[in-house]
């Protein structure tokens, strides 16, 4: 057979495991629909400066599987700062010291905060949070504080979804260190330099990454993956793996019936959370920068209540959104800056008019988190969920997660032999680089076991 592991997707669940299989030595092809790789975690050239159009925020320890791969050092992670504004209270990120004077700021006495201390301890150390529902009721049994609720309620405007429908898992994966984004890094060439490298271990290793190819189905045969066809041609494989999404895998490229029913109830659980739109900006370096910060966030006054607005069908009064600013955290010089405005978008028929309206409402409350903002802009251009799918591919939610407070994790071995699935919405608890990475690593590692 000519290849032991045909991947189709080069996003960073696809190269992760061409990565890993390729260094054991493993014979793979990816195939690639885009003219390159990363998926949703690319960086593009707009107005003459570099944006991440997808991730930005990367957790510590995606670092090590870089490292394990050999790769750390090309990465060359830069640490940054985050700002979270909840009315006038705010909180930065990484927490240290400088934590106490945040939770005072919010109104918590020293007895709020040691309970706080436990709370957080518990849920982190004994894995609590197994035991409660819900996102949303797990914040609530942490702190009474409105306003750190509200913050901590961050992982729904990342995994697009309301608190309320979230798993809990996802506090352990944002607080408790299992990605390790309470230390966050991005890579000094952007965030696509991690799929660059991941692409480099795989041809380092003889493996092969072909774009603009997208597999039409793959091909099972007496109950196993066999090959993929492409443009009407057979590719053998002993394995395949699909980093295009786990429910576009079983719908669109293989038979429903090739699976058993109750994996496909379980599929019942996922859906797409809402979109993103993001204004690529360029500013006056005049405007109030901190130096270190790359990430700003307004939080409204309930994360929950917004998004049962935009679950409506409409803007709320005081929409999410997000300023990201890598150029600040490099450091890099000249007089211009660029930064990222992100915000959530109500699914359905939102029409351009109305999110080039939310987007202006938006900018003028940018002043908020960098004094001088509006006034600095250079040049902006606003890309909606349907300008991304048409110009980069992708339909800018963050991750389809699992809408489900009772989901577990699963494996990426799908119940056909030989296929496996990886990628962000295989591990929907996490819907984040550092789950796509993982779920690739683990994929690889099946493969290899099997022999
Ligand atoms: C706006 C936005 C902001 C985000 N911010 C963060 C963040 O700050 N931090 C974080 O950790 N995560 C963030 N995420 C999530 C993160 O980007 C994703 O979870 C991760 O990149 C997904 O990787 P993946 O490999 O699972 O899937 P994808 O990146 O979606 O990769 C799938 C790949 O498969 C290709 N493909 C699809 N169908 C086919 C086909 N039929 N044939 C061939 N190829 C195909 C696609 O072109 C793509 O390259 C963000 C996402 C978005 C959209």
């Amino acid at each position: 057979m000519k290849y032991d592991a045909i991947i189709i997707g080069a996003g960073l669940g696809g190269l992760s495991a061409g990565a890993y299989l390729s260094r054991a030595g493993k014979k793979v092809l990816v195939l690639e629909k885009m003219s390159e790789p990363g998926g949703r975690c690319r960086s593009v050239e707009l107005m003459g400066h570099r944006f991440d159009i997808g991730a930005d925020y990367f957790g510590k320890k995606i670092l090590n599987i870089y490292a394990e791969l050999g790769k750390k050092k090309e990465l060359d992670p830069v640490r940054f700062r985050v700002i979270a504004k909840h009315g006038n209270s705010s909180m930065t990120i990484p927490p240290g010291l400088h934590t106490l004077r945040d939770f005072r700021g919010m109104g918590m006495s020293a007895g709020e905060i040691g309970k706080l201390g436990l709370r957080m301890g518990g849920q982190i150390m004994l894995n609590r949070y197994r035991k409660i529902s819900g996102y949303a009721e797990l914040v609530n049994r942490i702190t009474d504080n409105v306003s750190l609720r509200e913050i901590l309620n961050v992982g729904a405007f990342f995994s697009g979804n309301n608190p309320e429908n979230m798993p809990s898992h996802w506090f352990n994966l944002v607080f408790g260190r299992t990605y390790g984004y309470d230390r966050p890094f991005i890579p000094r060439a952007g965030s696509g330099r991690l799929p660059e490298l991941l692409a480099s271990v795989i041809r380092e290793n003889g493996g092969g990454i072909v774009y603009n190819a997208q597999p039409d189905r793959i091909i099972i045969r007496d109950g196993r993956a066999r090959g993929i066809l492409l443009e009407g041609r057979e590719m053998e494989a002993g394995n395949i793996i699909s980093g295009t999404g786990i429910i576009n895998t079983v719908f669109s490229l293989v038979e429903r019936k090739d699976f058993p029913p109750e994996f496909l109830s379980t599929l019942g659980y996922y859906k797409e959370g809402f979109s993103m739109a993001s204004v690529f900006t360029v500013f006056n370096k005049n405007a109030k920068i901190t130096p270190g910060v790359h990430i700003y966030g307004m939080f409204p006054a309930s994360v929950a209540g917004m998004f049962r607005v935009i679950r409506d069908g409409s803007f709320p009064e005081d929409n999410m959104f997000v300023i990201s600013v890598p150029d600040a955290a490099y450091g890099t010089p000249g007089e211009h800056l660029a930064g990222t405005i992100k915000f959530l978008v109500p699914k359905g028929a939102v029409s351009r008019e109305a999110i080039e309206a939310e987007a202006g409402r938006i900018m003028g409350r940018m002043d908020y988190l960098i004094p001088g903002f509006s006034e600095n802009v250079v040049d902006s251009i606003l890309y909606t969920p349907a300008d991304y799918a048409a110009n980069f591919g992708f339909t800018s939610s963050v991750s389809p997660v699992a809408e489900s407070v009772h989901y577990e994790k699963m494996s990426t071995a799908t119940p056909v032999p030989g296929l496996y699935c990886v990628g962000s919405t295989v591990l929907p608890v996490g819907g984040c680089t550092a789950s796509s990475i993982l779920s690739g690593r683990a994929a690889a590692r099946l493969i290899i076991k099997n022999g």
